[in-house]
């Protein structure tokens, strides 16, 4: 029996020429294994009818053709197709849309609902999720999520971790001093003082922010959709649950963010009973793409942007800027205070040379600056 192949991805990227064929006959021979399957008629037509092809930016097209005419089209787009990825939306179980209550993934939702839409996929199978990080977070996001979901008619889930950011920090700090002390009573000083040390706020190398407040709780949520859709759909008890995992980074925001895979297997959330595939839907956006897309859909934004801020997720994200950091103690001293208390309870600033305190600074100097200003 030929197998289903992993989860109707095929992706080519190379622009040149040379390279196109040899994608397009890998494209070729991935959508034969589709059709040609044989064994499974009905899924085969779903693929064939649900196939997305994301071609460069703005379009983004769909073909209602069997998969051998889609890619003649792709052919004849040679010279203007410098990627092309198809996602067959209906090969999943499950389509997870993690928004953050941000502009990214408030545009990445509308978009995947419209594909879905497209695709003929009951909304029951999209679940929103937005990973609330309490105290930290915007005002508001969870709300804002939440409310974007309910537009769409779309199920919500907000996840947790029970202790917050900065909770952790200070847990964090306690765990690196009593190794330090573990160390210095077995007679290695030096690797002692290395995690006395080390920092015990979150950075870009070390993002424990994302990994354990969000990725990890999102993992949990997984576990107990899939768990209601054995119980509903006893069929899948037999094979794992598939999730279509979608985020709203985009290559624009960094360097780092443009090196990743914009569709890949989920290892890390994978198990026997679930089959996890993450995919950037807008990973190729531009920021007016993403402000187009909002405006289109008529839903409203977080108020954070109107106000300067470029990213709305924690208000003091490690990978702001001194600007940002600085507008954003001005728009919340009071949670610039509790950062502070933080940065001098485990003795390291908040970023390595910038520290909370000298952001309050800052932001108190502007803060007069303005008002002589409007003397
Ligand atoms: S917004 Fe910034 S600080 Fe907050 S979880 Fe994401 S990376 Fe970490």
């Amino acid at each position: 029996m030929a197998s289903w192949p992993a989860r109707g991805n095929v992706d080519y990227s190379p622009p040149t020429r040379p390279g196109l064929q040899a994608r397009l006959s890998s494209l070729d021979s991935a959508l034969s294994r589709i059709v040609n399957g044989g064994q499974l008629e009905q899924l085969k037509t779903k693929a064939v009818r649900s196939f997305t092809v994301h071609r460069p930016a703005p379009s983004v097209r769909r073909f209602k053709r069997r998969p051998r005419d889609l890619l003649k089209r792709a052919s004849l787009f040679e010279s203007e197709v410098s990627r092309v990825m198809l996602v067959d939306l209906s090969s999943y179980d499950l389509i997870l849309v993690n928004e953050s209550g941000g502009k990214d993934s408030q545009a990445m939702l509308t978009h995947v609902v419209g594909l879905c839409d497209a695709a003929g996929i009951d909304r029951w199978r999209i679940v929103v999720v937005h990973a609330d990080l309490g105290r930290v977070e915007w005002r508001g996001t969870r709300e804002l999520a939440e409310l974007h979901a309910k537009a769409y008619g779309l199920r919500f889930e907000a996840v947790s971790r029970s202790e917050d950011l900065l909770d952790q920090v200070i847990s964090r700090r306690a765990a690196l001093d009593r190794a330090a002390d573990k160390l210095e009573a077995e007679g290695k000083p030096d690797e002692a003082a290395k995690k006395r040390n080390a920092p015990a706020w979150m950075s870009m190398s070390a993002r424990y922010c994302t990994s354990d407040q969000k990725t990890s709780q999102v993992k949990k949520l997984m576990t107990r959709l899939v768990v209601e859709h054995r119980t509903r759909n006893p069929g899948t008890v037999f094979r794992p649950v598939r999730i279509l995992n979608c985020l709203g980074l985009r290559k624009q925001e960094s360097p780092a963010r443009s090196k990743k895979p914009e569709f890949e297997v989920d290892k890390s959330a994978t198990n026997g009973k679930r089959h996890v595939d993450r995919w950037l839907p807008i990973f190729g956006w531009s920021t007016e793409q993403v402000w187009s897309k909002i405006r289109q859909s008529g839903l409203p934004h977080h108020p954070a942007y109107d106000a300067g801020m470029p990213r709305a997720s924690c208000v003091f994200c490690i990978g702001a800027g001194r600007e940002q950091l600085v507008l954003a103690a001005r728009l919340h001293p009071e949670l610039a205070a509790e950062y502070l208390a933080v940065e001098q309870r485990v003795g390291h600033s908040f970023k390595p040379g910038l520290s909370m305190a000298r952001i309050i600074e800052l932001s108190s100097a502007a803060q007069v600056g303005t008002q002589d200003e409007t003397a």
